[in-house]
């Protein structure tokens, strides 16, 4: 078998659940398991999240599947349904859907005769993507709370900067405006905003990334906040090989020795999902000591440096992500955020869950 595997430690897992019921103590949780559980496993991640209050997804057969395989607390679609074929299909397995424009606000007249779905308003406070600005907002609001085909109404945004310094207020304000005098549920807080803006929390938060052990911020590290990493992206060293001053490595020999080097080619590319824009230092753990990659990163494989790590040999272990080196950090040496790396992870890769750590049986030799 090819050595790299993603190993996922749903103790991780329910330990940021954790974290984030003790930030939000008065607020149910839609765990956010979308793409895959950020490349987790949705299925994993769901039986690691069965403290959660509920889950929030994208794709509607992924959350049939969820439901088939016998979860039963809520389950949200983010964007909401995407043709009204979808609709009986929700109103069956009792989906909440997100509500965001005119059109899904129609879809529902097309509901099954005594088919009652929860919905979720989406208003648009400011980060102008999906959502109704809010005074149309009203409207859809008085229209859904007079339809025969809904059930429970909750109002929602989505905040565009509560992991920088802009924060909440603007949203935060325009919200409260809307939402005054309304005896609905709401939800607003992503990761960063449980983790920074407690005005948000409200009746419902929807965590990602924060679950995944990873930081919202660019300013504040996943331990720091006391967050554990759940996916630990490990392959192995398959060439050793000694270089002489001069001699370059990998395509277009973007890296040059200036001296003699030891380098090792992991068994890690981007195929795998390793980005290709992962500049010459990105940090990578071989045989558990930090060092840092060389060269292009080529589709099977990557090289990095082995100066001062005697005992590397084919086989070592070597850690692109995870335990011992958080994902942000390597996502800031490639220039993007730690979301896109857990997502990206390619299908080939063999996403492996640990075994949790039981204590022996007593008398056990
Ligand atoms: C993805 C998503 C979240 C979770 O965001 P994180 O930054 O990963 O915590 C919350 N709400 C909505 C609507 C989302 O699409």
């Amino acid at each position: 078998m090819r050595p790299i595997k993603a190993l996922i430690n749903s103790a991780a897992l329910r330990h940021n659940l954790g974290v984030v019921r003790r930030c939000a103590p008065h607020s149910r949780v839609f765990g956010v398991v979308k793409a895959n559980a950020y490349g987790h496993g949705l299925a994993r991640a769901a039986r690691a999240l069965e403290a959660a209050d509920g889950l929030a997804l994208l794709e509607i057969e992924a959350a049939v599947r969820l439901r088939e395989s016998g979860y039963s607390r809520r389950i949200a679609l983010l964007e909401g349904l995407f043709d009204s074929s979808e609709l009986p299909v929700a109103a069956q397995h009792d989906f909440t859907i997100v509500v965001h424009n005119a059109e899904q606000l129609r879809m529902l007249d097309a509901a099954p005769a005594g088919a009652r779905l929860d919905v979720m308003l989406k208003v648009n406070t400011g980060m102008n993507r999906l959502g109704f600005a809010p005074a149309a907002a009203l409207a859809a609001r008085d229209s859904l709370l007079l339809h025969r085909a809904v059930g429970q109404l909750t109002l929602m945004t989505h905040f565009a900067n509560a992991d920088d310094a802009r924060g909440v207020a603007l949203q935060m304000e325009i919200f409260d405006t809307f939402a005054a005098g309304q005896r609905l549920e709401r939800s607003l807080a992503n990761s960063a905003a449980i983790l920074r803006f407690p005005q948000t929390h409200a009746d419902w938060v929807r965590p990602g990334i924060m679950l995944y052990g990873c930081t919202p911020f660019a300013d504040t590290s996943a331990a720091e906040l006391g967050l554990m990493p759940v996916m630990t992206l490990v392959s192995e060293l398959i060439s050793v090989q000694d270089l002489q001053t001069g001699a370059r490595i990998g395509y277009g020999g973007a890296f040059e020795a200036t001296q003699p080097l030891r380098v090792g080619v992991a068994a890690c590319g981007y195929a795998d999902g390793y980005p290709r824009h992962a500049p010459s230092g990105t940090p990578v753990l071989v045989g558990g000591i930090r060092t840092r990659t060389l060269g292009r990163v080529s589709m099977d494989m990557l090289t990095v440096d082995l100066t001062g790590i005697s005992g590397a040999r084919v086989a070592t272990p070597v850690v692109l992500w995870g335990e011992g080196l958080s994902a942000d950090e390597v996502a800031i040496a490639a220039g993007t955020v730690s979301y896109e790396l857990l997502c990206a992870v390619a299908p080939r890769v063999p996403v492996i869950e640990l075994r949790e750590s039981t204590p022996p049986a007593p008398g056990a030799a």
